[in-house]
């Protein structure tokens, strides 16, 4: 049987570490959809339109071709052919997704794109973002609901980053956070039914075990 998987939460609580983790753990396939709304919104920037502008983002949001592969142990994105894996995580792609990532036509472009993807996932598929289970999925399996606390979070970040200024991830990830529970369209939020699971104090290796656990039962 195909069993499908909505991971949804804010950044900084180990999402994609886990829903990676899941998916090759129990053979499933794996979509980052936050890479999906950085893919497009790196189109947008390079084609020089202008992020406050939601109607001129509207216009062309049909435009990109955007592939993601779905291998847990190796995803890839592409943009128009172009592999655009390390040109998604900049920090001017992320101070700018969440504008893009607000827009109506964009997120109904994403989303149609998102559910073909599941729909084509032979075992089934771990999706991971912010709307999956509220939205996208809204009929999947198991949706988990991952939280951590700021302090938490900008401390996994800035690792991630390499980056020694924690105040200053912390900043910007309490923006981005704030900007995608607040959008109109499909914001980050829990579905009524899905788990949550508070991260901060657990280690990766517990958070994935949680979430096999559940969905063997
Ligand atoms: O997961 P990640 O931090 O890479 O996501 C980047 C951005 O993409 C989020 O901050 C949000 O603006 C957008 N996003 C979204 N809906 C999703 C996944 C991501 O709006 N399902």
């Amino acid at each position: 049987a195909t069993v499908i998987v909505a991971i949804d939460g804010p950044s900084g609580t180990g999402k994609s570490s886990t829903s990676k983790a899941v998916a090759a753990q129990l053979g499933l396939s794996y979509l980052d959809t936050g890479a999906q709304y950085r893919a497009i919104t790196w189109w947008m920037v390079t084609n020089g339109i202008d992020i406050d502008d939601p109607s001129a983002i509207a216009a062309v949001a049909g435009k990109p071709e955007i592939i993601s592969g779905t291998d847990p142990s190796a995803p890839t994105i592409t943009v128009d052919g172009t592999d655009v894996a390390a040109a998604i995580r900049t920090q001017d792609v992320t101070s700018k997704v969440s504008a893009v990532s607000a827009v109506p036509e964009v997120r109904a472009r994403i989303t149609e794109l998102q559910r073909s993807i599941a729909a084509d996932a032979g075992n089934g598929i771990v999706v991971e973002g912010r709307d999956i289970g509220t939205t996208v999925l809204p009929d999947a399996d198991l949706k988990i609901f991952l939280t951590a606390s700021p302090e938490a979070r900008a401390a996994r970040r800035s690792g991630e980053l390499k980056n020694a200024d924690v105040q200053a991830t912390r900043e910007a990830l309490l923006k981005r956070d704030a900007a995608d529970s607040s959008r109109k369209t499909s914001p980050l939020a829990k579905a009524d039914d899905a788990v949550e699971v508070d991260t901060s104090d657990l280690t990766l290796q517990q958070v994935i075990e949680c979430v096999v656990t559940l969905v063997e039962e």
